[in-house]
């Protein structure tokens, strides 16, 4: 037995963009015998709800979680919330706005890909098994139609900042997000800072009174994780940790990563 806690509290499932099932997840989190997991599905818990019901077959703990898509400046930002209370209409009335805007984008892409010679259609991104739809989805598809040889072809070509084609999620402000999950009961906590396009977009968020910074995180080297403890110290923030793992490859399998230093108010359950 180990006596830290191992945590992995960024993870995706089927029901956003990941490859794994909430179960498969749950199955290898026992193997790798983590203690605590969440998942952080994009704008949805369907894949938290899948979870909870046969989380009593496992050993390792799941806690509430999502990774809710916010727009600000112009820029993506992602907060993080655990331990809300899944059924809180705040929270649900958030989830639901992005989810449209999220229909209304894939729209506004298919738009412009028309004055580049790119055809696609709703049902074109639509037909794959998830419960939103974001940019992996497009990508899948454009390669489906032979507009790219794969999907980071697909990427690079359509789908990021730089393209020609690309289109910006409106998705709602971080006040916003920030204030839906308090009224949930649960925690919010800015994601992977070191990927914010402007440093002052952390002091903003923390200025809005973000609750907690993911400043363990898989990607983040040594040098990164000591800055954001010591931002989180500062600003007297609950710190986090994941591996924000989608998809195994070659040298990241599920389960590698845990962080063993997450908040314990994070920790426990509600
Ligand atoms: P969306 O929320 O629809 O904007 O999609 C964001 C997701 O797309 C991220 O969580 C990643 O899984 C994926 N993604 C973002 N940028 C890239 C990129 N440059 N190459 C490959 N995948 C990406
Ligand atoms: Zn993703
Ligand atoms: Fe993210
Ligand atoms: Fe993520």
């Amino acid at each position: 037995m180990h006596s830290e806690t191992r945590a992995d509290l960024h993870i995706h499932t089927c029901y956003s963009d990941g490859v794994y099932s909430p179960k498969k997840l749950l199955r290898i989190a026992d193997e790798k015998k983590l203690d605590v997991i969440a998942f952080a599905d994009h704008d949805t818990i369907d894949g938290y709800l899948a979870g909870a019901e046969i989380a009593e077959d496992f050993r390792c703990k799941l806690i509430p979680g999502i990774e809710v898509s916010c727009y600000y400046k112009g820029f993506d930002i992602h907060i993080l919330a655990y331990q809300f209370d899944p059924k809180n209409q705040a929270l649900l009335d958030v989830i639901d706005y992005n989810l449209q805007e999220r229909e209304n984008r894939v729209l506004r892409f298919i738009d412009k890909f028309a004055e580049y010679d790119v055809y696609l259609t709703p049902e074109d991104i639509k037909t794959e098994k998830t419960h939103i739809l974001g940019r992996p989805h497009i990508a899948n598809a454009l390669v489906k139609a032979g507009y790219a040889r794969n999907y980071t072809e697909a990427f690079n070509k359509y789908l990021v900042n730089e393209s020609p084609t690309f289109t910006a999620k409106r998705a709602l402000s971080p006040q916003k997000v920030i204030r839906a999950i308090k009224a949930a009961g649960g925690i919010s906590v800015l994601a992977h800072p070191f990927r914010l396009d402007h440093e002052q977009i952390l002091y903003d968020i923390i200025e809005m009174g973000v609750q907690g910074l993911e400043a363990h995180y898989m990607s983040h080297n040594k040098q990164l994780v000591g800055k954001y403890l010591q931002i989180a110290q500062e600003h007297d923030l609950l710190v986090t940790g994941g591996s924000d793992f989608h998809w195994p490859t070659k040298n990241k399998k599920f389960g590698d990563y845990y962080c063993t230093k997450v908040s314990k108010k994070i920790l426990n359950n509600r």
